[in-house]
């Protein structure tokens, strides 16, 4: 009987998930998908910066993952990390034992074709450290909430989503804490156009966050009586009793190094793709990359990962059709967009909770427009205190069932 070929995806999050989701129910016979991720469940990492705030909705963003293949599926979910990545296999950083793997104790996995989404790492709480267990990662959220509800003074570093997020939080629950942020430039989220900075300092500004522009941190040590002092490029400094780190995204790529150095961007670490989602080293035409390891002018968002993932599923389908009919002769033509020149114009959409209002940016009549959501909030009723987990659970085909999970 002729060996079943591998489909690797590296990392279950978003990318990972929806390629399994558009790819599942249409490989060929022959073919298989194996994901690679070591956290227990998918984290739903949206509502992460509030549930390190505000309590009782922990466990809806930890989703099993028992829904994603059904009983008998071919297919396989591995908790582990890769290390490395080879030309025929992938490593991982421990052995692993499942009977449907070619040996049934193994530290290697065979692939035809790779989808590299293994994504980028933020500081806790944006992203838990604790991830062998819902349970663990469960009780990192209740840590954050403990630290921060014995903070007086807390420092937010950061003055992107992440920081903007929680701050707006803390702010809003705690009206009598001191909440400072600490931003590097002199606007907020400028990708998403002007407007969106106005909106977002009012909302910031209502909830009392004393506001640093211009600044970054260059030290943050202990002083007397367990608090931090943190300092600025400019001198600024400032004692705290919690300092919550919210500075940027490393790319998870170090694996990809050594297979092909020329596809990773050495200052950034990100990922460079060709139009078609393949690496830019035509001597791996079977690797792919997508979601927040590429790098492509795409925000930063789940819905850009969606759709990369949409598009290197249909790419390898169609090099599977070719390979599987050598006589239909020719090159196979791939599905493309410019990942540098075409950032499509739904990218430039984001909705920001910041305490249970909002941020939102749209592109509206060719402008990028920014307004408050008070308005949307009033007209839908509160909305679901986890930022729309149900409609992942649902996704990754698991009932969300508060009472037991
Ligand atoms: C606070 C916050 C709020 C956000 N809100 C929104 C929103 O409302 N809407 C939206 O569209 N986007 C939002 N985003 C952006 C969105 O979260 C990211 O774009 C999305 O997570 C990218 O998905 P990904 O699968 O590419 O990478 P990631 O989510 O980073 O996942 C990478 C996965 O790979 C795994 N992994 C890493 N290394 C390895 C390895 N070596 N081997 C195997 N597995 C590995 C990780 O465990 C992880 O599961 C938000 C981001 C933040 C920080």
């Amino acid at each position: 009987m002729a060996e079943i070929k591998n489909v690797v995806i590296v990392g279950g999050s978003y990318a990972g998930c929806s390629a399994v989701l558009a790819a599942k129910d249409k490989l060929p016979p022959g073919y298989r998908i194996i994901v690679i991720e070591p956290r227990s469940h998918f984290h739903y990492t949206f509502a992460f910066l509030r549930a390190s705030v505000v309590p009782d909705f922990e466990r809806d963003l930890f989703i099993p993952y028992s829904g994603l293949f059904p009983e008998g599926s071919p297919n396989v979910l591995v908790h582990a990390k890769v290390s490395e990545v080879t030309s025929t296999h992938v490593v991982l950083d421990q052995s692993v034992t499942d009977a449907r793997l070619s040996t049934e104790t193994t530290t290697t996995i065979p692939y035809a074709y790779l989808i590299y989404a293994a994504g980028a790492k933020h500081p806790s709480p944006t992203e838990m450290e604790r991830i062998s267990s819902k349970e663990d990662s469960v009780a990192e959220l209740k840590d954050w909430q403990k630290q921060i509800i014995g903070a007086g003074r807390i420092v937010v570093v950061g003055g992107g989503g992440s920081g903007l997020e929680i701050a707006a939080e803390v702010a809003e629950r705690y009206p009598r804490k001191k909440v400072v942020l600490v931003h590097s430039r002199q606007r907020y989220m400028e990708a998403y156009g002007e407007g969106i900075h106005d909106v977002i300092y009012d909302i910031l500004n209502k909830f009392g966050v004393h506001m640093i522009f211009g600044e970054r941190v260059v030290s943050s040590e202990d002083v007397k009586g367990g608090a931090t002092l943190v300092t600025t490029t400019k001198g600024t400094q400032i004692e705290a009793d919690l300092v919550l780190w919210c500075t940027g995204l490393k790319p998870q790529s170090v694996p990809l190094q050594s297979l092909s150095p020329t596809s990773v961007d050495p200052k950034t670490g990100f990922v460079k793709v060709l139009p078609t989602f393949q690496i830019v080293d035509s001597a791996f035409p079977n690797v792919f990359v997508c979601g927040d390891i590429a790098d492509t002018t795409d925000m930063k968002l789940a819905r850009a990962a969606f759709a990369q993932s949409a598009l290197v599923v249909d790419n390898i389908l169609t090099l599977i059709g070719v390979s599987s009919s050598p006589s239909s002769g020719g090159a196979p033509t791939l599905k493309t967009r410019d990942p540098l020149t075409e950032p499509g114009m739904w990218t430039r959409g984001i909705f920001m909770p910041m305490g249970h209002t909002g941020a939102v940016a749209v592109r509206l009549f060719g402008r990028q427009v920014a307004f408050n959501s008070w308005w949307w909030e009033v007209v839908r009723g509160k909305s679901g205190e986890n930022l729309g987990a149900d409609n992942m659970w649902r996704m990754l085909g698991v009932e969300l069932d508060k009472t037991a999970q």
